[in-house]
């Protein structure tokens, strides 16, 4: 993870989720709308990987709750 301000951020809401006052998947989301704002991360070739790292470690469904979009076409999100 080469964005510091990702890594602080995403402290703060791994926090949260341990302490029961953030839902997994919200995490997630919170994570992916960074990522699209964010340059740094887009550049960072090995965030989508260290993103699922993430999201197994905090159980978060494959799946982000939205309706349609898949696990593979959220991957493609991540990487855009
Ligand atoms: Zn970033």
């Amino acid at each position: 993870m080469q964005c510091q301000r990702l890594r602080s951020l995403a402290r703060e809401w791994f926090l949260k989720v341990r302490e029961d006052a953030l839902a997994p998947a919200r995490m997630m989301e919170f994570i992916h709308r960074h990522i699209r704002q964010c340059e740094t991360c887009q550049r960072d070739p090995d965030l989508p990987q260290e993103v699922e790292k993430i999201r197994e470690f905090i159980r978060a469904p494959e799946v982000i709750p939205q309706g349609e979009s898949s696990s593979e076409e959220w991957e493609e999100e991540a990487l855009a």
